[in-house]
């Protein structure tokens, strides 16, 4: 079959090549040929032989054939090739459609893939956005829980802080308020929204705020947390105490937005401390009261021992008194260091200096010191190493107290051996620099403890002997300020086991001569007095007898204010000494019932165990003097001669015009007309009636209730200004309703310009606060008088 195809298509391409009339001929020939060639073949063979005949026929019979044979196939073949033609066309065609479909199929495929990519890309896509959105809505979800649990936690945070009685607030960067709690609000009287915006300085007063602006800055600058107490005012004018604590604080990033400020209200605690300072205040004036009351007797007894020293006594007596005398010049020397402490913490000591006879101050200092000395069986010596100034300028009894503790000292630390006091001066023109030391063999002080001794209380502690805890630790403290206040100086050198010198110098004034020697018992007034004491200790009363029987006077005495009474015979008397605290009575009470029942009185001193801090309310009381105990020689010897001297009963200073005048007004007439402003009520009641007053007596104490609140809390504060204000209050309100005492002692109080304002404001407020009652109720009743 394939050969044939070969054939036939060598057939078609001869007939395309030669053209169809040409290959028609060739065909014609052909044929001829062929029937000529298949004529004779087959003759041939039939017939053995071949005729032109034959070949004729041949030849035109393919003559006749061919022409057709050949047209015909010319026109199938022509047909077959144009439809081969064609149809190669068309597969050309096809080809071409067929590489075109398979480029097309390609660039689809191409597109597919591209497309599925896309679809891919996108399904993923559409896949994370789908995740993107979950996210988001779950985000959103959680930014919604997170928002509203924020949204509690504000809200449980705010009512926290709402609730926290601490001042919370917030200021941003420039130092403006950004937020507060509700106890920022009430302090400054703001409400939050109020406040927001606003610096300090347009919430506190100017003080505070530069204070606030200036811990601001200090908190901003450094970046860290500060802690300050503050006095701060509510609106009302109450004041408290805040332990401000003041903090940076940051948003998430880092970045710093402004500070925070807590204030816890510490008022209570301050008023505690207030307090505790006040017992302890309380406590020294106790110790020191009591010191000093204890200081009277002591005084009789070193009188007293002294005394008896000088008399006939056996040995044994003799080296008893001795030891009395000495242990109560050294108890006085520790009441002296109790009494100075208290002064000492207030900065109070003073000195008193006055002409002094210097020699007989240093054999003074001689004897008192061998006494000592000899006590503990030490020797003591005194060396006066050069000439000694005769009179010097000195408060001598400071000095002595301050030589005495020395010498006390020297003794107390040492066991064996002796002391040694040695005086000299440096004298010049006008002064002399006096340097006194005081040497013993006793324990010593270590080097490193030599400057710590000066310091109050201390006491070195080491010390195999102990010696060290027989003492208060003052001595020295009080001594070297004393000696400082005299422009002079102590110092100490000393070695352990060997001994201690101590070196006072002092630098003062030499004056030509000594008055009258000052408690010399021997000064003998100009006229032998009747005395009439009356005191109820026996102590005071043998010493004061003694005393005044030396100066030449008679002394009765009573014990009592009833005796006193009795006993009393104003034709017997010169003069009478009477004591303030008795056991029955006050020396006030006796003074009145004496004046009372007799027209004509000595002149009537008063003995007063307190310090004499105005006479006026003795001479209120009735008495022509007062004398404050221990009885001073030389105090009681002025009195004595300036009553000697003028006319028994006749010129009697100072005594209260009213109380001799008449004895109409009683006492409580005195006291209603000292405390209640009468006039000004009188005149008002006149016009308006008693009721108004009643009701303005209700509103004053409504109003005192709230100014003596926030008069506390200034007074802790100790805030000047502000216990001038309230008191200022006071002073108008208790005006108002004719309370005049109370109105004199708020007047007081309220100007600051007074001198010791601060030392008498704690007793002034205190008198409105513990009297202002009392008053109105003497107010009330005077009133009810006036209704009838
Ligand atoms: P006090 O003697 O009452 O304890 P002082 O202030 O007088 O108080 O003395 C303080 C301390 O100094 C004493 O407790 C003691 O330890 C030490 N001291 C003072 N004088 C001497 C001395 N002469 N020898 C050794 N120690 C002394």
């Amino acid at each position: 079959m394939k050969q044939l195809k070969i054939l036939a298509q060598f057939y078609v391409d001869l007939m395309v090549r030669l053209g169809i009339v040409r290959f028609s001929l060739l065909l014609a020939i052909a044929l001829v040929a062929l029937a000529v060639i298949v004529q004779v073949g087959v003759t041939l063979v039939l017939s053995g032989e071949v005729n032109d005949l034959d070949i004729i026929r041949s030849v035109f019979f393919g003559l006749l054939i061919t022409p057709w044979a050949v047209f015909f196939l010319s026109v199938v073949v022509e047909h077959l090739e144009d439809s081969r033609q064609r149809l190669s066309k068309l597969v050309s065609k096809l080809e071409e459609m067929r590489t075109r479909d398979l480029d097309l199929n390609k660039k689809l495929k191409g597109n597919v893939k591209k497309l599925n990519q896309e679809i891919e890309e996108r399904e993923k896509a559409e896949e994370a956005r789908q995740e993107a959105m979950e996210d988001l809505e779950n985000e959103v979800f959680q930014r919604e829980k997170a928002q509203l649990e924020l949204a509690e936690q504000t809200a449980l945070l705010r009512s926290y802080l709402d609730t926290s009685p601490d001042i919370i607030y917030y200021r941003n960067d420039l130092g403006l308020f950004s937020g507060c709690n509700k106890a920022m609000e009430q302090l400054t009287g703001k409400l939050e929204k109020e406040l927001i915006g606003l610096s300090p300085k347009d919430v506190y007063d100017a003080e505070v705020a530069a204070k606030v602006i200036d811990t601001d800055r200090q908190v901003l600058q450094e970046n860290q947390a500060l802690t300050y107490e503050q006095w701060l005012d509510y609106p009302d004018g109450r004041k408290a105490c805040f332990e401000l604590n003041k903090i940076p604080f940051y948003s998430k990033d880092g970045r710093r937005l402004g500070l925070v400020g807590f204030g816890r209200n510490i008022t209570e605690r301050k008023e505690y401390e207030d307090a505790l300072q006040k017992a302890s205040r309380d406590k020294t004036t106790f110790i020191s009261t009591i010191s000093h009351e204890l200081r009277t007797p002591l005084n009789g007894i070193v009188g007293l021992s002294r005394m008896l020293l000088d008399s006939r006594l056996d040995d044994e007596q003799h080296n008893y008194m001795r030891t009395i005398n000495v242990s109560a010049i050294t108890l006085g020397n520790i009441f002296n260091d109790i009494i100075d402490m208290d002064k000492f913490d207030r900065r109070k000591l003073e000195l008193f200096p006055k002409p002094l006879d210097f020699i007989s101050f240093v054999t003074e200092m001689e004897n008192i010191s061998g006494l000592m000395a000899e006590q503990k069986g030490l020797r003591f010596d005194l060396e006066r190493l050069t000439d000694l100034p005769p009179h010097i300028s000195v408060d001598s009894t400071r000095l002595r107290q301050v030589l005495w503790n020395l010498v006390g000292n020297a003794t107390k630390f040492t066991k064996e051996g002796g002391v040694v006091m040695s005086v000299s001066a440096d004298i010049h023109q006008d002064s002399a620099e006096i340097t006194f030391e005081i040497e013993d063999t006793g324990i010593g002080i270590p080097e490193e403890e030599l400057e710590n001794v000066f310091a109050m209380y201390y006491q070195v502690k080491q010390g195999k002997d102990n010696l060290h805890a027989v003492g208060t630790g003052i001595g020295l403290a009080v001594s070297k300020e004393l000696i400082n206040l005299m422009g002079g100086d102590i110092t100490v050198t000393s070695e352990v086991d060997f001994g201690s010198t101590f070196i006072v110098t002092i630098n003062v004034p030499l004056v030509d001569h000594v008055e009258e020697e000052e408690a010399m018992p021997e000064t003998k007034s100009s006229k032998s007095l009747r005395i009439f004491m009356l005191e109820d200790i026996e102590l005071n009363v043998t010493v004061a007898c003694s005393l005044l029987e030396s100066l030449g006077h008679t002394v009765d005495v009573a014990m009592c204010g009833e005796d006193a009474i009795k006993q009393f015979d104003p034709t017997k008397y010169d003069l009478a000494l009477l004591d303030i605290q008795l056991p029955d009575m006050t020396g006030f009470d006796v003074a009145k019932i004496l004046r009372d029942k007799f027209d004509n009185l000595p002149p009537l001193i008063a003995l007063t165990a307190n310090l004499l801090k105005e006479k006026d309310e003795y001479f209120k009381n009735g008495m022509d003097e007062a004398l404050s105990k221990p009885l001073s020689v030389k105090a009681l010897t002025e009195v004595l001669e300036q009553f000697s001297m003028s006319e028994k009963k006749t010129d009697i200073p100072s005594v209260p015009q009213e109380q001799e005048v008449s004895s109409e007004p009683t006492e409580n007439d005195q006291l209603i007309e000292c405390l209640l402003d009468l006039e000004m009520l009188e005149s008002y009641i006149e016009i308006v009636g008693t009721k108004p007053i009643y009701a303005n007596i209700e509103m004053f104490e409504k109003s005192m209730k709230e100014y003596i609140q926030i008069l506390d809390t200034n007074m802790t504060a100790r805030d000047q200004d502000g216990i001038v204000f309230e008191t200022h209050k006071m002073k108008g309100a208790a005006g108002s309703i004719g309370l005049k005492h109370i109105q004199q002692v708020a007047q007081k109080a309220q100007s600051p310009d007074l001198p010791a304002w601060w030392e008498n404001i704690d007793d002034w407020v205190e008198e409105i606060k513990n009297e202002y009652e009392h008053d109105i109720q003497i107010l009330k009743s005077w009133l009810e008088q006036q209704d009838k």
